[in-house]
């Protein structure tokens, strides 16, 4: 009898008790509007704005609706206008190239390697074509950052890091998100903190993180902010910053607060849970374990390997052996996005030349979900069952 896996990939713990209690008390005084406060009182969003740019050690920090949110913001805030190139990873989330579009902007795509991160020769090669990188460190693999601002400082491009699966990681010892000039990150189920939808930008750049928060849709009400700048960044561009309305409210920022101080400890449990995997995955024949560097400091909500040079049918055939065993994968070469989208050549609002790195790359790329839902032992069953169905699969041919 060939062992079954029966978790849920798409089912995460429950909010904290701490959390519910919080969120209760916003729906008994019923003040969910971030700036509906009380004499005396402040808001959940302001506290739990302090309380991330205190996390990430930036100076600023606004909660928003969303990652995307957050990130079309910051591309707004530096001042990106339609028509403008805007360089970013050909291999990330469809939210990411939809952001720059939301502006009119024009996605310029850099190709990706095989450590699943943006490829800094191709990146070199391409800065001179525009003037901010949108960088995605998709999946949670973070490239090397000393050597990617590098090329970015010498070419006058401006970086936008979207952080949607690095909060909480590092690189050399700085957080994500601290290395460009602004960051974005989601809080939407699937990430690193639940509230269901939600965002968070954070930035050292006082005129920056101004329009931001007048962006976002502050109503002149940017003194109820706490890790925003100074009354006198507001008056420069108050008058000239549209109104995009797309705040966070409290119930939300209520829910986030007891994660966020949880946040190092589940860090801690989601790399338990991805060793466990990675150590069943690796040395698997035909199947590649993407080895993390050891400046980064990733976590491992997810995991991916490669099944490089496979042809189509067998990659295809893995998925189905797995799925029938219970385990769920994701491939980005399948040819019909189905359920998501994270491939340059499904975005056909964007000019895509051809990439043929990344193709190569993608048309082996497993990806799958760790909540922290499953126990060691069941990433263990995991990765016994991919093992001997891409095994199986790769001794047949
Ligand atoms: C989820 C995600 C986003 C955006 O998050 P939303 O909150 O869903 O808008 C951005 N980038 C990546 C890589 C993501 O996975």
């Amino acid at each position: 009898m060939n062992e079954r896996f029966t978790g849920v990939f798409t089912q995460q713990e429950p909010i904290p008790e701490e959390g519910i209690a919080a969120a209760l008390a916003v729906l008994r005084h019923g003040r969910l509007h971030r700036y509906n406060t009380v004499a005396g009182e402040v808001a959940e969003t302001a506290l739990l704005e302090e309380e991330f740019a205190a996390f990430t050690g930036a100076r600023y920090c606004l909660a928003v609706s969303s990652g995307g949110y957050a990130i079309s913001t910051a591309l707004r805030a530096v001042g990106v206008r339609p028509g403008d190139p805007v360089l970013t990873n050909a291999f990330t989330l469809a939210p990411v190239p939809g952001a720059i579009a939301s502006l009119g902007a024009v996605p310029v795509f850099v190709e990706v390697t095989g450590g699943l991160t943006i490829d800094l020769d191709d990146l070199a090669a391409k800065a001179g074509q525009a003037r901010v990188l949108l960088l995605s460190h998709m999946r949670g693999h973070i490239c090397d950052m000393d050597r990617l601002m590098a090329i970015c400082d010498a070419a006058g491009v401006k970086v936008i890091e979207d952080c949607a699966h690095t909060m909480g990681a590092s690189w050399n010892g700085v957080a994500s998100g601290r290395h460009g000039i602004a960051a974005a990150y989601s809080c939407q189920t699937y990430k690193h903190m639940n509230a269901g939808e939600g965002g968070l930008l954070v930035s050292d750049d006082e005129d920056l993180a101004a329009r931001a928060v007048i962006l976002s849709g502050s109503y002149m009400l940017y003194d109820r902010h706490r890790a925003a700048p100074s009354p006198a960044a507001f008056e420069r561009v108050k008058y000239v910053t549209p109104n995009i309305s797309g705040r966070m409210d409290n119930l939300r920022a209520a829910i986030l607060r007891p994660q966020l101080r949880d946040l190092a400890v589940q860090v801690d449990r989601w790399n338990e849970r991805y060793r466990t995997l990675e150590d069943g995955l690796r040395g698997t024949p035909g199947l590649t374990v993407i080895e993390r560097p050891p400046a980064e400091r990733f976590v491992g909500s997810s995991i991916q390997v490669l099944l490089m040079d496979w042809t189509p049918q067998r990659v295809a055939e893995v998925l189905r052996r797995c799925a029938e065993r219970g385990v769920e994968l994701k491939w980005f070469g399948e040819a019909e996005p189905r359920g998501f989208t994270s491939r340059y050549d499904s975005w056909r609002y964007a000019p895509a030349p051809p990439m043929p790195a990344t193709d190569r790359v993608l048309a082996g790329l497993l990806d799958m979900r760790v909540p922290l839902t499953f126990s060691l032992d069941d990433c263990a069953l995991i990765a016994r069952i991919i093992r001997a169905e891409a095994s199986a699969v790769y001794q047949s041919a």
